[in-house]
């Protein structure tokens, strides 16, 4: 890995802020289905919720009550969304529940189609008619995130992802071991991983892994070593992390095993302890999205893990001094106190899945993190429409949400986006690119038109 800092010249806020992301998320459940493979030991769900959660989840609840339509659920959530004063302009669709990809076709194309529908207000004949409608919408989907396995990431389901507008994929990883993926009926392999891993991030998405520490056949020792891999393998090197230690859910197969295999959880301490040593082991370009699945305790069997865990865990890292680079702790969100005004763009240029990353960020002498892009130069270009294209495959300026026009204190509309943008057309062209490509929800099209970019497939493309 190498940096190279340059020197940022933005004239910027001394304000700081208490909200923490620039697009306001809309939680979408899908109906209940069994996975293809069956069911991993520790999955809930099946026949009345969908699997990997419990009916007491709040958005399983909801979807409960609405009998999982999903046009119902984009409105009741829109609505209560606008009554609780959010921003509604610029959504990150988040479909969970189940393996989407798995389901019937044309119910995949309708749930899609159905959330553009609601928010566009008007039915449309197609769903990339209703996506040509939502570019321009009140509430324009400005990111898409899917959960998925391994192993539904062939070329057609990325492709088919790409038609939906999805611009971040969550893949199950939990531990990169093929012993216990077999003992724990994952249905994958670590190459499944590998192979994902390539796909997505050569067709641009921002892929996130979600982590499982604690599996039964597993040790707090073997966690952490496989858990090194994760970054120092080039094959894996994920843009984001969901850490969810194992825990005993009534209705999964685990809790029908438990005792055979003479498999406890781990302790409150054990948690603490292993995902301490995770932070420290996580690189700049990693943000941690969660910790802690949301399960209620009367849902769980053996020990019921704080949800404090991860507030607990960085306090202790902060009182140390750790050396700590994860994204999240560093964005200006989370950082309250007095704000240094100073900024320098430093970029990270690392190794990933056969491909190189240019990973760009804007912080100020504290570290403090005000606005991010990731470019990659991909190992395959499988794709038509991304031939000789390098790829933007995420910008995000951290921030309050704004709606679009609105003009910001923080970092969101100040510029820092374009400021990136332009960055990554300059390393390209120096690199011999002639290219350059962005992975967009379908509501932030227009915003790249400006800059020259035009629709090519389901990308926004421009010569450099
Ligand atoms: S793949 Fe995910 S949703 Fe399917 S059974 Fe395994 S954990 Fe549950």
């Amino acid at each position: 890995m190498s940096n190279s800092d340059k020197i940022y010249t933005k004239e910027n806020p001394k304000k700081p802020v208490r909200t923490n992301s620039g697009v306001t998320p809309l939680t979408v459940v899908l109906a209940p289905r069994k996975c293809n493979h069956g069911t991993c030991i520790y999955c809930p769900g099946g026949d009345y919720v969908p699997q990997s959660y419990t009916d007491k989840s709040p958005a399983v609840m909801r979807a409960l009550s609405l009998n999982f339509d999903v046009r119902k659920q984009v409105q009741s959530r829109l609505d209560t969304l606008e009554k609780m004063g959010h921003s509604t302009e610029k959504i990150e669709l988040i479909v969970i529940g189940g393996t989407f990809l798995q389901y019937p076709l044309d119910y995949q194309y309708d749930y899609i189609k159905g959330c553009y529908e609601v928010l566009n207000g008007v039915s449309s004949l197609t769903l990339v008619e209703a996506q040509k409608i939502n570019e321009t919408a009140k509430h324009r989907i400005v990111a898409m995130c899917i959960e998925n396995r391994p192993d539904n990431c062939s070329i057609e389901e990325i492709k088919r992802m790409r038609d939906y507008g999805a611009t971040r994929v969550e893949i199950g990883v939990q531990i990169l071991d093929d012993e216990i993926y077999k003992k724990t009926a994952r249905g994958h392999t670590i190459n499944d991983v590998i192979l994902a891993s390539q796909r997505l991030k050569d067709a641009g998405f921002k892929l996130g892994y979600h982590i499982m520490p604690g599996l039964p056949y597993s040790n707090i020792e073997k966690d952490l070593e496989k858990f090194r891999l994760v970054f120092d393998d080039e094959n894996f090197r994920p843009d984001q992390l969901k850490i969810y230690p194992c825990q005993i859910v009534e209705d999964a197969p685990l809790a029908k095993m438990y005792k055979r295999i003479n498999y406890q959880t781990y302790t409150d301490e054990e948690i603490k302890k292993v995902l301490s040593e995770m932070m420290k082991l996580i690189p700049n370009y990693c943000r941690v999205m969660r910790v802690m699945r949301e399960i209620p305790k009367e849902k769980m069997i053996g020990n019921v893990a704080s949800t404090s865990i991860r507030k607990e865990v960085e306090d202790e890292l902060k009182k140390e001094n750790s050396d700590i680079k994860e994204i999240r702790i560093r964005e200006v969100g989370f950082n309250v106190k007095e704000l240094k005004s100073d900024r320098k763009m430093i970029i990270t240029e690392y190794l990933s899945s056969g491909g190189k990353e240019f990973f760009i960020e804007i912080v100020n002498s504290d570290n403090i993190l005000f606005g991010l892009l990731r470019l990659r130069f991909p190992k395959e270009n499988f794709l038509d429409e991304l031939k000789g294209c390098s790829i933007v495959r995420e910008i995000h300026v951290y921030g309050k949400a704004l709606n679009l026009g609105e003009k910001g204190k923080d970092s969101q509309h100040l510029g820092f986006g374009k400021d990136l943008i332009l960055e990554a057309e300059k390393i390209s062209k120096l690199n011999g690119y002639k290219k350059i490509a962005v992975i967009s929800g379908v509501g932030v099209r227009e915003y790249y038109r400006k800059f020259g970019y035009s629709s090519i497939g389901t990308y926004m493309i421009k010569s450099i």
